[in-house]
């Protein structure tokens, strides 16, 4: 099977048409949603419909998903977030809120774990930044590869010695008998410099994963979050990926 596996959409339809787009070439037979699906962007209604258009096979929760749907209490959001999160709730359809409350903490099969923020404890949705974050999750994750989200920064960790590494391939072939994590940054609001969009291709045969980014229009996504009357910063931020 070949995944593609996207995270952090934030209600940004431009990123996400431009993803959808790109994983035409990708020869994916399934996807996997790792979190945070609506929360900063302008069209969280859009999102949330060519989100279940491509009937993903994992559904994982966000904190902004819990944020809207009121799992998840104000005092863990930054006043921009905060404000998107009331934006989102007064945008989204009983509809929207019942398909966000599908999602799940986490994932686990014998190939995969998923989760949106560290392992250890999924409902705090704390983040996985450096090796240290890594290795606290790799010690929990029981399969050969997990997945996850949140910092809207691609990264790649392998587990050595209960010790995580990071790697700076994009592309990364693994090896049978370790364990890998991997962030794979965000669709939406990526924040490592790059303002492109961001999605990984897992292929579980081939054992490959790789990061893929995407140019979409930047500046149509920050006029709709202007127009909406969302802060001005979540626009900006867009075009410096940051
Ligand atoms: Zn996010």
């Amino acid at each position: 099977m070949r995944y593609a596996v996207l995270s952090d959409i934030h209600g940004n339809r431009e990123a996400l048409g431009a993803v959808l787009e790109a994983m035409a070439g990708d020869n994916t037979d399934a996807c996997l949603f790792v979190g945070d699906l609506v929360g900063y962007g302008a069209d969280a209604r859009a999102c949330v419909a060519d989100l279940a258009a491509l009937k993903p096979q994992v559904l994982i929760a966000g904190n902004h998903d819990w944020g809207v749907l009121n799992l998840l209490g104000m005092d863990y959001f930054n006043e921009y977030a905060a404000a998107a999160v009331a934006w989102t709730k007064k945008a989204l359809r009983p509809k929207e809120l019942e398909y966000l409350k599908s999602f799940k903490l986490v994932f686990e099969d014998e190939k995969m774990t998923i989760v949106h923020g560290a392992l250890d404890r999924p409902a705090k949705f704390n983040y996985v930044l450096d090796a240290e974050d890594a290795a606290v999750t790799l010690r929990l994750s029981r399969t050969p590869v997990c997945f996850v989200g949140h910092s809207h920064a691609p990264g790649i960790f392998r587990l050595d010695d209960q010790t995580a590494h990071s790697s700076d391939a994009g592309r990364i072939t693994m090896e049978a008998g370790n364990k890998y994590l991997v962030n794979v940054g965000s669709v939406g609001q990526p924040r490592d410099g790059d303002p492109r969009a961001c999605y990984a291709i897992y292929d579980d045969e081939a054992a490959t994963v790789e990061i893929k980014r995407v140019t979409y229009d930047i500046e149509k996504a920050q006029a709709k979050i202007v127009k909406a009357g969302l802060p001005a910063w979540l626009a900006a931020r867009l075009a410096e990926g940051r």
